[in-house]
């Protein structure tokens, strides 16, 4: 497949309904299939139109989020309307259900019948054992559920507030920033809700009432559109549930999981959280007596945690950015992952959706293994967030992947001055990286069925775990270098930068596991009449002290009650594998050995073992919940 250029909306369409069209003519040709049925006859057919589907969805995901033609990411919504509707049908087709049934399983080899196992699976969860009536009830039900999910995805992404202040509100921001944000003719200096002008903003700026206004446009974005598309997606999934034979949806969502059930995600959230109980509380004291006054809102939980870093360990994280230029962090994250990975970037030109997409292509251990893009800065109608995407999805003998960094960092062609980082944006960048490196080192899987980890739920473990890298002094030291000096960030600020991180650790994990309870109770019991604005604040005061401005409804701009629905605990699920993983590199975080060795054991299988059994070929053990608890314990 040739490498996807700047589409326009017809080709868009035309492409991708050709492959769903080819999928189709897979599907027949298995439903014309006589037994006995066989791997030629049924499985490779499946198979191709597994790769089918992972092309349309890997385009006009991407597409979707990042295209700065309004029309071609309309066009693309409308195709993933297209390939949901397929998807649906497929897991409810009966010959293709009993041709998977008819094979000889046990001859197959043994990725093959993981395949078939899991096929089967997803068409039971598909509905394949209903009645046709009811059958026909869950392809109208996803129908609807897709289209009020990208509504919601929509709003989202197109909903940018700002708060116009004086430049006196400016005060405690960095020289960098305020340069970036000169006054307008009426003498207001504009700050938006993205990222680059958010996140410093809330970290540094002293006037509690501007970070406070922020903050409340900020918890109004979407609102009141995405309130009652929420109410309907609830409702929708709450059916789905029910007709395929579930309790709730979050039990539905968690059943080919790690966890597999809502009440282990419940177990695990009170399990976390009294891991990182005593932390948030002995931070939670430092927060009230830096402020002086209670409450303390979640305007002030940023700016405080840096004061408080700044007294406790005279951490500034202000004086890190001057070592995170964007264009030298990209380079190192080029040469970090080169480096632990065994990989190598090479610049090509290539004319994507936006001209400030970077492309290279990569090879891994010499080997050409295919192509990544960065799409990193702003724009009006871009996606928000950070995420990683697939342009084309890799499969052995068919196609290289090509994965898609989408970022919001600061951008250097469209600001005055070095367009600095947070620290904590390179921590996103390379945690981001890490799923790019994952896409690119398990491209030579052949069954699209278990080209990702079949458990959502392990998926950010791998990620989750290099962001550790970011934090070490024998990694920065590599790259990160002062903007105007050239010299190279002093270990004492990195001693000072991992002591504040420790500090922090238990407000920033009590917040997960509230966004992880708020996701979960919004889908494990029946939406009717249920609250939304109640569940989040009644969570918000179960969990912490901190207060959440009144007036904000931060459910409407949670996105990943699209995607992830009820299972946000992932991050922090992910995180008790990713700490204990990090118990392997006894000889520091340089040890190359130790990182082919994950890259071969964890990365590159893809899904084509259990997720725990991975973790499990890398660790020599499973892996426990030891070294998470040991992490959020109070020190000294
Ligand atoms: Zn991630």
């Amino acid at each position: 497949m040739t490498i996807t250029t700047n589409a326009q909306a017809s080709a868009l369409r035309e492409r991708n309904r050709a492959h769903l069209a080819s999928a189709e003519a897979h599907l027949s040709r298995i439903g014309n299939a006589k037994a006995p049925f066989t791997e030629t006859n049924v499985l490779r057919p499946f198979n191709e139109i597994g790769i089918a589907l992972a092309n349309v969805a890997s385009e006009c995901g991407l597409m979707a989020e990042v295209h700065p033609d309004p029309e071609v990411r309309a066009a693309a919504d409308t195709i993933i309307q297209e390939l949901s509707a397929f998807a649906t049908r497929l897991g409810q087709d009966r010959p293709l259900y009993e041709a998977l049934g008819g094979l000889d399983v046990p001859a197959l080899e043994p990725v093959a019948r993981r395949v078939v196992e899991l096929a089967r699976r997803d068409m039971r969860r598909a509905g394949i054992e209903l009645a046709p009536a009811d059958q026909e009830r869950v392809r109208t039900g996803r129908a609807e559920l897709v289209k009020v999910e990208q509504e919601f995805a929509k709003n989202i992404r197109e909903d940018v507030q700002e708060v116009a202040l004086d430049p006196a509100q400016l005060d405690g921001m960095p020289p960098d920033y305020i340069a970036a944000h000169p006054a307008d003719a009426q003498g207001k200096v504009h700050v938006t809700t993205n990222y680059p002008d958010l996140i410093p903003f809330m970290s540094y700026a002293t006037d509690e009432a501007a970070r406070r206004a922020l903050t409340i446009v900020n918890g109004t974005r979407a609102v009141p559109a995405n309130i009652a598309l929420l109410e309907q997606m609830l409702a929708k999934r709450a059916e789905l549930a029910s007709l395929l034979g579930h309790a709730n949806w979050a039990d539905y969502a968690a059943e080919d999981k790690m966890t597999g059930s809502a009440a282990a995600i419940r177990e695990f959230i009170d399990r976390a959280l009294a891991a990182c109980r005593d932390s948030a509380a002995a931070e939670y004291a430092d927060l009230v007596a830096e402020k002086g006054s209670e409450p303390i809102g979640t305007w002030d939980t940023q700016f405080l945690l840096e004061r408080v870093k700044a007294r406790k360990y005279s951490y500034d994280g202000r004086e890190l950015r001057p070592y995170f230029e964007y264009r030298a962090v990209r380079q190192a994250i080029l040469d970090l992952s080169g480096e632990l990975f065994g990989l190598s970037f090479e610049p090509v030109e290539l004319e994507l959706w936006h001209p400030s997409v970077e492309t290279f292509a990569v090879s891994v251990d010499g080997r050409a293994m295919g192509h990544i893009s960065l799409d990193m800065h702003p724009r009006d109608g871009k996606f928000k967030h950070a995420a990683c995407f697939t342009l084309v999805p890799g499969f052995k003998g068919r196609a290289k992947p090509h994965g898609v960094l989408v970022c919001n960092f600061p951008d250097p062609n469209a600001q005055q001055g070095p367009a600095l980082m947070q620290h904590s944006e390179v921590v996103t960048y390379f945690h981001e990286f890490g799923h790019l490196v994952h896409g690119i080192v398990s491209g030579e899987i052949e069954w699209a069925r278990v080209r990702r980890p079949a458990e959502w739920d392990f998926i950010e473990a791998p990620s989750q775990f290099l962001e550790e890298w970011i934090f070490d002094y024998d990694v920065l030291r590599r790259f990160a270098k002062h903007v105007e000096t050239g010299a190279v960030i002093p270990e004492s600020l990195v001693r000072k930068l991992r002591d504040a991180r420790d500090f922090g650790r238990g407000t920033h994990v009590q917040r997960q596991l509230m966004l992880s309870a708020i996701a979960l109770r919004l889908h494990d019991r029946d939406p009717k009449g249920v609250d939304t604005t109640k569940v989040v604040f009644d969570a918000s005061r179960e969990f912490s002290k901190i207060v959440m401005p009144e007036g904000t409804a931060m459910q409407a701009s949670f996105g990943h009650l699209e995607g992830y629905t009820a299972l946000y605990y992932t991050y922090m699920w992910s995180l008790v594998i990713a700490k204990d993983m990090h118990g392997a590199f006894t000889n520091g975080l340089m040890d190359l050995q130790q990182a082919r060795r994950y890259r071969d054991l964890v990365l590159a299988p893809g899904g084509t073992k259990p997720a725990g059994e991975l973790v499990q070929d890398f660790l020599g053990r499973p892996y426990g919940f030891d070294a998470f608890k040991e992490w959020l314990a109070p020190r000294g």
